[in-house]
């Protein structure tokens, strides 16, 4: 049966649908969640970018405004020299000039050196005094302002290396003589190093670094020092060309700054370019950063939040799978129980129906709710014909009190008892032996009662007659000696303690022995029989009459003095005389009897001592004729004075 019910067993549609459900509802709850952090992490992304772009424009406007500060001094300083140009070409008093440049250029800590080229390139004034008189036409920022000869301009050069050894870029102006001729330049070399301090002291990041291009794409200087040697960036596709072909004062740009390198940047670049300066050429301020370490913070973010994302889903995915195991597990156990349950109520239910017991069920108001076949086939009833009627319906109108007491009992711990009661039966008269109990509900009220019921009417039967033959005489149908006893022994106690009279009649047949060998043992037993029917026919039901011996009688008469005794025994003995029996052979014969009275006084207390006097007086009556009643004779003193 077990093996049966794991076979048949499968998953209700309900609930799997209930699984599909959960499942479609976690998946749905971690697809929201992830979208969301997606979401955040992508928003963190595009903020963390931002706000490294601003601080990255912001650097190299701060640098770019710092530099445009000391070009703009230098320019002042270079104009201050030109004034004085005059002074210079006719050469009284160069010392002093050097002196005035060598403390221009000490005070411009952006300055290295300053100085005067003439027009054929001779270094005329310097606050380098050691490399006067050297010849730098062939430099090219002498060359350029020689060839442009532009007042205005402040001409820019590359960086090179200068004869110091440091790298410089050349700021220099021309001088034109009242016709505009050439004359020679003043300059003024920025100093690398000036700048190098400037630009570390605005790095906020291990991974930034800073730059100043010049605009045709040489490097002057770079923070810190890069591994791979200077090159011109001015190539296309490079940021720097980005920038510059953009012709915006700021540009932010992200990516490879240079092709060739997988090394992503995010890159600020700025042009300093003041119009007040008329520089021929620009420089460009960059700042730059590393991608991965600028988003370092962020990937740290979305490896932990995608980890806990996917700790959240596991957890919850095999916490569901779990949880559905248990379910089915336990739907399949339920299942299992119940299959055992109705395999085990079949059990019950062919016991119930093939039972011969009669098994009803009750309600708590008594009215029937089931009745087996047993019940139906006995009673020829069923539970339609039930309806509407209460327990006890068969009882015998003599058991119907003890029927309802026994019903009302169930209602009562213990909830169980038995009783057998007598019930119409479509058979006949039948004893039923109940043994009953109540069914409580959950608060400890009856429910129901279960009556199961036994015909014992078999037994009932047995008994009553074995219980028969212990007291009655079988052929006379008569008490026996001992139960005449017994009951005369209560009635004399009674009499004794209510002091009513009583009086017993003791009764012995006239020559039985004689009829017994004449008729035969038949015969006697015959008159037997009818001296029995004869005196129950004249005393009344409270008498007791018994078969003390073989043809011995005994009458207790209650109730009844002397006087009333011997009328009876009167009566008793005309009816007797006046009988005839007749008898198997056709014959017929009378008989007579003998009888000793006896009646109860203060003395005659025991009833053995009213035996021996009413004896005593029947064996008067026997010697004195027989067919007659003789009364005893009771001790004067004791008759109560009569
Ligand atoms: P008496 O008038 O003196 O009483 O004479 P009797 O013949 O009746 O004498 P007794 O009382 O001695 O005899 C009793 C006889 O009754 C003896 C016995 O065989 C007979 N008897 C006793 N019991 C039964 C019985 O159950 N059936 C029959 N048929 N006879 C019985
Ligand atoms: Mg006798
Ligand atoms: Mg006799």
């Amino acid at each position: 049966m077990q093996a049966d019910a794991q076979a048949n067993y499968s998953l209700s549609r309900r609930a799997k649908q209930r699984f599909v459900i959960q499942w479609f509802a976690l998946l749905l709850a971690l697809g929201v969640l992830g979208a969301a952090i997606a979401f955040n992490l992508l928003q963190d992304h595009r903020q963390t970018g931002a706000r490294e772009r601003d601080r990255l424009s912001t650097q190299a406007r701060i640098i770019a405004l710092n530099m445009e500060q000391q070009l703009a001094t230098a320019n002042r300083a270079l104009e201050a020299l030109l004034g004085d140009l005059s002074v210079w070409r006719d050469a009284f008093d160069r010392q002093t000039h050097i002196e005035y440049i060598r403390a221009i250029a000490t005070a411009m800590p952006g300055i290295r050196s300053m100085g005067i080229i003439d027009a054929d390139g001779i270094l005329v004034a310097s606050n380098h005094v050691g490399v006067l008189g050297m010849d730098f036409s062939h430099r090219n920022y002498f060359q350029t302002a020689k060839w442009q000869a532009n007042g205005e301009t402040l001409y820019i050069s590359s960086p090179y290396q200068s004869i110091f050894g440091s790298d410089v870029i050349n700021i220099a102006r021309a001088a034109l003589g009242p016709q505009g001729e050439f004359q020679g330049i003043v300059f003024a070399t920025l100093n690398s190093d000036y700048f190098r301090t400037l630009m570390g002291s605005v790095l906020y990041a291990p991974d930034m670094w800073d730059a100043v291009v010049h605009s045709d794409g040489s490097m002057f200087l770079r923070v810190p020092n890069s591994d791979q040697p200077a090159r011109n960036v001015a190539q296309p596709g490079t940021f720097f060309t980005r920038h510059v072909e953009s012709g915006k004062a700021t540009t932010v740009l992200t990516g490879t700054p240079q092709q060739g390198t997988d090394n992503k940047q995010i890159v600020a670049q700025h042009t300093i370019d003041p119009a007040e300066l008329h520089m021929d050429k620009a420089l460009v301020i960059s700042t730059g950063r590393t991608l991965d370490t600028v988003f370092l913070t962020w990937t740290h973010r979305v490896l932990l939040q995608s980890g806990l994302f996917l700790i959240i889903s596991l957890v919850t995915v095999l916490g569901l799978y779990a949880y559905q195991r248990r379910e089915r597990e336990f739907d399949r156990k339920e299942a299992h129980a119940s299959a055992a349950l109705r395999a085990s109520e079949e059990n019950h239910r062919l016991i119930v129906e093939n039972t011969r017991d009669v098994v009803i069920k009750l309600d708590s108001g008594g009215a029937y709710t089931y009745v087996n076949p047993a019940f139906e086939q006995m009673f020829n009833e069923n539970l339609g014909s039930m309806a509407g009627k209460l327990q006890g319906q068969h009882v015998v109108p003599e058991d119907r009190q003890q029927a309802d007491a026994f019903f009302e009992s169930l209602f009562h711990p213990p909830y169980a008892a038995t009783v057998s009661l007598r019930e119409n039966t479509a058979d006949g008269l039948r004893h039923l032996h109940w043994t009953a109990h109540a069914l409580l509900d959950d608060h400890g009220h009856v429910s129901s009662l279960i009556y199961i019921g036994r015909d014992v009417t078999q037994h009932v039967t047995r008994m009553t007659l074995l219980e028969e033959q212990a007291w009655r005489d079988p052929l006379t149908g008569l008490a026996n000696r001992r139960h005449f006893m017994d009951m005369a022994e209560a009635e004399i106690i009674r009499a004794q303690r209510y002091e009513r009279p009583l009086s017993l009649l003791t009764l012995d047949l006239d020559h039985f022995k004689s009829i017994n060998d004449t008729h035969g043992h038949q015969a006697g037993d015959l008159v037997l029989q009818e001296f029995a029917a004869i005196v129950t026919s004249i005393v009344r039901d409270v008498d007791i009459v018994g078969r003390t011996g073989g043809e011995e009688f005994a009458i207790l008469l209650p109730e009844t003095d002397i006087d009333a005794a011997l009328g009876v025994s009167h009566r008793l003995h005309e009816a007797i005389r006046s009988n005839e029996v007749i008898l198997r052979s056709g014959a017929s014969l009378r008989f007579t009897c003998s009888m000793g009275l006896a009646f109860l006084d203060e003395v005659t207390v025991a009833l053995n001592d009213l035996f021996e006097q009413a004896d005593k007086a029947l064996y008067q009556a026997k010697h004195s004729g027989r067919d007659r009643t003789c009364v005893a004779e009771q001790v004067p003193a004791v008759r109560g004075g009569g």
